[in-house]
């Protein structure tokens, strides 16, 4: 089955990430990590050549944010990142499957996740 589009993705007034699926999941990232995870090929070179902590200066790197998002197809979402980098799409696949294992969320209690939302947009 494949991954649902997100209800709401909000990433103002902090740091963090926090994409509501259709499916009523949550899920946080930080926005840094995401950006050194950006799934273009340029950025998939350098990471190679370069290594994951390094292939952005870590003082590009701290100030980097999310300045908006556009849907890409039924699939993905692309970032608009405030150093001016656009070119990655990060897949609804791709951020379920970072949710489970890369990027470990905000801890938040299991079990109460019944179709509340917020209009975040
Ligand atoms: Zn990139």
């Amino acid at each position: 089955m494949p991954a649902p589009p997100p209800r709401s993705v909000d990433y103002t007034g902090s740091e963090l990430l926090r994409i509501t699926w259709s499916d009523g999941r949550e899920t946080v990232f930080q926005q840094t990590a995401l950006r050194r995870a950006c799934p273009c090929a340029v950025c998939r070179r350098q990471r190679e050549e370069l290594g994951p902590d390094r292939f952005i200066p870590p003082s590009i790197l701290e100030k980097v944010h999310v300045q908006r998002t556009a849907p890409v197809g039924r699939y993905g979402i692309k970032i608009f990142w405030s150093d001016g980098h656009d070119a990655g799409i990060y897949t609804f696949q791709m951020l379920r499957d970072w949710a489970d294992a890369v990027i470990p969320t905000e801890g938040r209690s299991p079990g109460s996740g019944s179709g509340r939302s917020r209009d975040a947009g």
